[in-house]
């Protein structure tokens, strides 16, 4: 590895010690709002130290959404916090994990790169994840912003902290910096801040080589000047460099409290960068509206994984963008599919002023959010279908309006008279520029759809008012799609596609006549919401909620 001077980008890498889920993938992302605030142009990288190649096939029970990049990358949900607070955009090469790094590492020795020799953790690993790190690196970006996934002490992250480490020592001191997310809890029964989880976990780091530079510390309250001494002392750290990272209710709240700590004067102190202070006024008229919303409306989430908040990570975060931007709280009231019933609907559904079905994957609850559905259109409250969800809303019509009632998506009925939706054969791919085809009695294996495509708009329907642009670009992460073949039915029944591929082949967006919002998208616009920048599907899905609760 060429030693420093290379590039004018510098870096700052993030660990987690003491526990996980303190919210490093939010500090980084706050730290990046900070920097771009300051007028510096930003980008981020996530390194996982699990074997999966990429978070596509994990569980969104136990690892959270999957986070699709504009170019079709499913990653871990953390960079949807890194879009989200800046105008940053992630890509493929913004998330590593193990698995990926040896994958590739495995694939130069069966190749024959290492010319026979042993192929070892130090230097081969770990020069692997170098050169993935210094990837980041270009006349574009002013600060790279790294964020190792797991927590100090775990086996798994040993290579990626020796990489950091060496690292540091290659790009130089004002290139590289060190902060280190700990905890410190205030123990009721002592009435005290403790300490010493923290010390420990800055220990075991400096153990590893790595002496931080920086402590965000997770807390209740804000630390007194004499617990940052203290840790200050213990950890070899400066008395300023000591940030209180305190516990929020709006997590667009964490990037004004880490200013108001310092945490960004200390970061460009550090790496030697001139700025202009931080306009940060976007950000407080966000918080202000948060913390006093004119009205509140209660939107249903009809979904499987709603025991677990992360697994609909954006989504959430999309609608209370769509709240924020109409001076509204939003109230999410998950329910779970396969618990609906024709009789309890009401139950669940007679406080809600929308109904959202999300993504999904999977017969179980199927049947459940299409009672949903036909609760939502045939009763005139706002919906929101989204991928299975807009896929569902098209089955549902076509039994019960069309009387097909045998009509589904070949997912979970592949000898149905009617496939609604299908695995299409060959359609033309925007993204590869060619046109694809899928074998005969391919299932499952075929290929998904991933990331952003174009889709054209018509012009007098519900969206067009919502988008006010002819075409737009969404993210997809899916296999199956609407079935031509049954297009016109539709249409002439009342549900309008009003969104297809700018070729006319795929349907994207369909939409119900005669009802006040009923709308079906076959991307994920959840993606690309930001708190500065609301989706404009889900701003205008709460407000037609609003509108309906105000009747
Ligand atoms: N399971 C459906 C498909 O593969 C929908 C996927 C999704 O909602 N992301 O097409």
């Amino acid at each position: 590895m060429k030693r420093r001077k290379r590039f004018h980008t510098k870096f700052i890498f993030i660990t987690g010690g003491v526990l996980s889920s303190l919210g490093k993938g939010l500090a980084a992302a706050s730290i990046g709002a900070l920097l771009e605030a300051r007028g510096l142009r930003v980008t981020f990288q996530k390194l996982d130290p699990y074997i999966n190649v990429d978070p596509g096939t994990m569980n969104p029970f136990q690892h959270g959404e999957v986070y699709v990049t504009e170019d079709g990358a499913e990653t871990d949900l953390d960079l949807g916090h890194y879009e989200r607070f800046t105008s940053a955009q992630m890509s493929a090469k913004n998330n590593y994990t193990s698995g990926k790094i040896y994958y590739s590492v495995i694939t130069k020795e069966r190749k024959g790169i290492y010319l026979g020799g042993t192929v070892q953790i130090i230097p081969h690993v770990t020069d692997e994840i170098k050169s993935v790190i210094l990837e980041l690196a270009g006349k574009e970006v002013d600060v790279a912003i790294i964020e190792i996934g797991g927590t100090v002490g775990d086996i798994e992250s040993l290579p990626f902290l020796e990489a950091i480490r060496q690292l540091g020592y290659d790009l130089g001191k004002e290139n590289a910096l060190y902060i280190h997310l700990t905890y410190v809890p205030y123990i009721k029964t002592a009435g005290e801040l403790k300490t010493k989880p923290t010390q420990h976990s800055v220990k075991e780091l400096r153990a590893i080589g790595i002496q931080p530079d920086i402590l965000l510390c997770r807390t209740d309250r804000f630390l007194p000047p004499e617990i940052k001494k203290k840790i200050a002392l213990f950890c070899n750290v400066e008395e300023d460099a000591v940030i209180t990272a305190k516990d929020v209710d709006c997590i667009y709240e964490i990037p004004l409290i880490f200013h108001q700590e310092g945490l960004d004067e200390k970061i460009v102190e550090k790496l030697n960068i001139w700025t202009r202070e931080p306009d940060l006024t976007p950000w407080q008229d966000l918080v202000k509206r948060f913390k006093n919303p004119k009205d509140e409306v209660t939107i249903a989430i009809v979904g499987k994984y709603v025991n677990l908040k992360d697994s609909y990570k954006s989504l959430n975060e999309a609608l209370i963008h769509g709240g924020l931007a109409n001076h509204l709280r939003v109230n999410l009231k998950y329910v779970l599919s396969d618990e609906l019933t024709p009789e309890n609907l009401g139950e669940f559904f007679q406080d809600v002023d929308g109904i959202l079905v999300p993504g999904g994957f999977g017969i179980r609850g199927v049947e459940g959010k299409m009672l949903a559905i036909k609760y939502a259109r045939e009763r005139g409250i706002p919906f929101f279908g989204i991928c299975l969800g807009m896929q569902l809303a098209v089955v549902e019509f076509a039994r019960h309006k069309l009387g097909w009632k045998e009509a589904h998506s070949t997912e979970f009925e592949p000898n149905t008279p009617y496939p609604v939706i299908y695995l299409m054969k060959e359609w033309y791919d925007y993204r590869k520029g060619t046109r694809e085809r899928r074998e005969e009695g391919c299932d499952l294996g075929g290929t998904m759809r991933l990331g952003a495509y174009p889709c054209l708009l018509a012009k007098d329907s519900k969206v067009y008012q919502a988008y006010k642009q002819n075409q737009i670009y969404e993210r997809h992460r899916h296999r199956y799609e609407f079935n031509n073949l049954y297009r016109e039915a539709f249409e002439k029944a009342g549900l309008r596609i009003v969104g297809t591929s700018p070729d006319g082949e795929l349907v994207e967006i369909v939409e119900l006549e005669d009802h006040p919002w009923f709308v079906g998208v076959q991307f994920h616009p959840e993606f690309k919401s930001k708190p500065l920048n609301p989706h404009p599907l889900f701003v205008d899905f709460i407000r037609a909620s609003f509108e309906r609760k105000k009747a």
